[in-house]
């Protein structure tokens, strides 16, 4: 049986010209590259290259871009340094943020250094434009922390619209755009933001390494103290595999944007229109149109007393996916994002998360095999069940 992963939300397949990229530092190179002889300098030039890569590839300056761990140390940075560097006193965000920014901004609000306030969200995780210049308007010395695209939902925040009311009132704004880096173009020169997170295990790269975006000037220190490597702002020796491998997997990312976006919304496209013409009683949770993010479709399910076991189900069959909190396939713990949009919703949660690696017939099989499991008799004229 092949399997089909359709968890690309959680976490993606490396590229395999990513691996190719990765090798020669698995293998040859393995210098430190604080060390001052050949062994180091070659790496050090592998890491700057990527530095330039990356840069290029969102229109800002080498400088600018700070490698981390992944999404998570990135979203911590942002919130606690500027809390510490820049007198933050108060952080707009929303309920339906990854934890990587919720739980931080909590700590901060819990050890009296910054007050969190949540936006307002429509009822597909919008965020409330007019409640966001209201906060901005009353509070001063302010981080707006918010999502570009929610992992859970695949709605998408404004981040020219936000960005722009940030300037009006002096605020700090930082968006995770773990979810959408690699998947939507990025001109960083003319985005009104001052720091960005991203993770390269979400774009066909290594898991355990990501960046911080940081305007220049934005003038936050090391979260990560050490040895000054990141031109002291991140000490410990570099993952030169895992930033070499990020830059590569961008870089291919940017390549071909348009013909993988278009591929994966015609997946995405394909399964709602199945879905719906052919499952009765299923819905969507959040943004489903054409400005959501095209590779996460979050489906409900009707209520058939089974629903607990619908990811067990699609496993056993062969079919990843994920439900409740995003980046734990297979648990099937409750979602602090659904239970904000639709607190009352009946029914069983599926988050399907597609790649280019995915295929037509794989959404085929799967809506076959729901059908299966959702008892949908087969009808004269329609696909086999
Ligand atoms: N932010 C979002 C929106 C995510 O989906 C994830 C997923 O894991 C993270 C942050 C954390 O990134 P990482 O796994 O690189 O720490």
């Amino acid at each position: 049986m092949e399997r089909i992963y359709f968890d690309n939300a959680a976490t993606t397949p490396l590229a395999p010209e990513v691996v190719e990229a990765m090798m020669p530092y698995l293998r040859g190179e393995y210098g430190n590259p604080s060390s001052i002889h050949a062994f180091g300098r070659a790496t050090r030039a592998g890491i700057e290259r990527s530095r330039r890569s990356v840069a290029r590839s969102l229109n800002c300056s080498p400088g600018e871009i700070i490698f981390t761990s992944g999404g998570t140390e990135a979203d911590n940075m942002a919130l606690n340094c500027s809390v510490r560097d820049r007198g933050v006193k108060h952080i707009i965000t929303s309920a339906i943020e990854h934890h990587a920014i919720e739980h931080t901004a909590g700590c901060l609000e819990r050890e009296g250094k910054a007050c969190v306030h949540l936006v307002r969200l429509d009822g597909e995780g919008h965020v409330d434009l007019a409640h966001l210049e209201e906060l901005l308007r009353e509070h001063q010395h302010v981080l707006v922390s918010l999502m570009h695209a929610n992992n859970e939902i695949g709605t998408c925040a404004d981040l020219q619209a936000i960005g722009a009311l940030c300037r009006k009132y002096g605020a700090l704004f930082h968006s995770d755009t773990v979810q959408t880096m690699g998947h939507f173009p990025f001109d960083l020169a003319t985005l009104p933001i001052d720091m960005l997170s991203a993770s390269a295990h979400k774009f066909h790269g290594p898991k355990g390494s990501g960046f911080l975006y940081m305007r220049a000037g934005t003038g936050l220190n090391a979260m990560m103290q050490g040895g000054g490597q990141e031109r002291n702002m991140r000490g410990g020796t570099e993952n030169i595999c895992g930033i070499v491998g990020l830059a590569a997997a961008l870089e291919l990312a940017f390549e071909d944007l348009d013909r993988h976006r278009a591929h994966i919304q015609g997946l995405k496209d394909h399964m709602i229109e199945r879905l719906r013409a052919e499952i009765p009683g299923v819905a969507f949770n959040g943004d489903i149109g054409p400005a959501s993010l095209y590779t996460v479709l979050n489906v409900r399910f009707p209520d058939d007393g089974k629903g607990e076991m619908l990811i067990y189900n699609l496993d056993m069959e062969g079919v990843a996916v994920s439900g409740g909190s995003a980046c734990s396939s297979g648990s099937n713990k409750g979602s602090h994002v659904l239970a904000t949009i639709a607190p009352d919703a009946p029914g069983t949660n599926i988050r399907f998360s597609f790649s280019r690696y995915n295929t037509l017939q794989e959404v085929d099989r799967t809506v076959d095999l729901l059908k299966r499991l959702f008892k949908v008799p087969a009808l004269a004229g329609q696909r086999p069940a």
